[in-house]
């Protein structure tokens, strides 16, 4: 018995599944989780002693490594003045100006404390502002866990499906559920209800189902498709935002959407999300407007410290151009190998365990088949063993930061050769 095993044995006890978030419990790669014991630079060590070049980096938030200097000096220094005052404070100001200034589709913005804060209380705008109740979201993109978006496809334009318990069928009823990467459905289901609806929901780089690029032409037609029927579009950037560009992809694209939603990177590993867009739909928002929203630790000061923190180490772009070559790195030393193909925007990578010959990369969920899914908890438990973390599911992501080094990209790269050719 490791001390992880223990710990995981009395987690279970007091704890469903023992874990506070699923996937942690390592359920699709089987085994017990290892209990992490503290995290620096882009490593982390478990409660063995055991470390791990870390590719999960929490999920998303950590672009900067764990711990990085300048985050831990800010946050250090907001802990000193106390943590929490329930009050108006300059954090969450200069957290605000720098985004807003910087990004033209934000006009104004809320900080709430997670991205599925974030995406709630942004459908609940949309409703509001257009009076209407329906809304449009992709299979393959995930939102967190609000009820009207834990939905699949259902019957057509009788809404979708609960994909959790606990889901009541008007929720389902009013989300309706189209393919990624299918503009003729989209022209097809505006043209049958598009004065339904409330709004159109998409992650612009859908990272949650692996990594699946939309072509630019997709997300056009949904952009004139939402401005044609006055339907709002909402792009949930908790992963892309200040991920994939400062911007993330509405900078990459150039769409504007009415709405955004921001999480993980926008707290620098603290617990923050954040909705904005357009000013005259946020005033929308109480105490302003009619829309209720509140939160009791919401623009914590401490959170706030290291969001602006990442954020001023991300401002001036240098950081892209770094991952990006670490990004063109890892292309070519996964080039030849066989078994494992890489598909890579930027800092988010997917890893797809099938030797299918490249005819441009999956983009919709159907395109990783069982077999390569099923070849995943080897392979992760390969990668383990050699000292690297990834995440612990063949659907997640995984993430470069500004603190891998080009050793940590081999060492990755050498473990991945030996996992691909169990
Ligand atoms: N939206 C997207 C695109 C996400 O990836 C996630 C989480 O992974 C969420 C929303 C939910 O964010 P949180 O886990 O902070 O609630």
């Amino acid at each position: 018995m490791t001390h992880s095993d223990d710990l995981f044995a009395r987690a279970q006890a007091v704890t469903p599944g023992g874990v506070h978030s699923p996937v942690r419990a390592f359920r699709r790669v089987g085994g017990a989780p290892v209990f992490i014991n503290s995290a620096r630079g882009s490593r982390l060590e478990d409660v063995d002693g055991r470390q791990y070049v870390d590719f999960c980096m929490a999920f998303g938030p950590l672009i900067l490594g764990h711990a990085h200097p300048m985050v831990l000096k800010a946050v250090t220094a907001a802990a000193a003045r106390g943590w929490s005052y329930g009050a108006a404070e300059a954090g969450s100001l200069e957290l605000a100006e720098l985004i807003t200034g910087r990004l033209p589709w934000v006009e104004q913005l809320r900080f709430v404390n997670s991205g599925t804060e974030a995406v709630m209380t942004a459908l609940r705008l949309a409703r509001a502002a257009t009076g209407r109740s329906r809304v449009l979201k992709f299979d393959g993109c995930y939102h967190g866990h609000v009820d009207s978006m834990l939905i699949r496809a259902g019957s057509g334009l009788a809404g979708g499906v609960a994909d959790s318990a606990g889901i009541t069928p008007g929720v389902a009823g009013d989300t309706l559920v189209l393919p990624l990467d299918d503009t003729s459905a989209l022209a097809t289901l505006f043209a049958a209800c598009g004065s339904e609806l409330a709004a159109a929901i998409i992650e612009p780089l859908p990272a949650n189902h692996g990594l699946l690029p939309q072509r630019q032409e997709f997300l056009d037609a949904l952009a004139w498709q939402c401005q044609q029927h006055g339907v709002l579009l909402i792009f949930d950037e908790v992963i892309t935002g200040f991920r994939t560009a400062f911007g993330g992809m509405a900078e990459i694209t150039g769409i504007r959407p009415d709405l955004v939603t921001y999480g993980k990177i926008v707290g620098g590993g603290f617990p923050v999300g954040a909705f904005g867009g357009r000013r005259e739909i946020m005033q929308l928002v109480a105490p302003l407007g009619p829309v209720y929203q509140a939160g009791t630790l919401s623009a914590n000061p401490v959170a706030m410290a290291a969001g602006l923190a990442t954020l001023r180490q991300l401002a001036d772009g240098t950081a892209y151009l770094a991952l990006e070559d670490n990004g063109r790195l890892l292309d070519e030393l996964l080039r030849d190998l066989r078994g494992v193909r890489l598909q890579r925007v930027g800092s988010l990578f997917w890893l797809v365990l099938d030797d299918r010959e490249a005819e441009g990369p999956l983009r919709t969920p159907a395109g990783l088949s069982a077999a390569a899914a099923a070849r995943f908890p080897e392979f992760f438990h390969a990668l383990l063993a050699a000292g690297i973390y990834l995440p612990p599911s063949p659907y997640e992501v995984g993430f470069l930061s500004t603190a891998h080094t080009e050793d940590d990209l081999r060492s990755l790269a050498a473990a991945i050769a030996i996992g691909a050719a169990q």
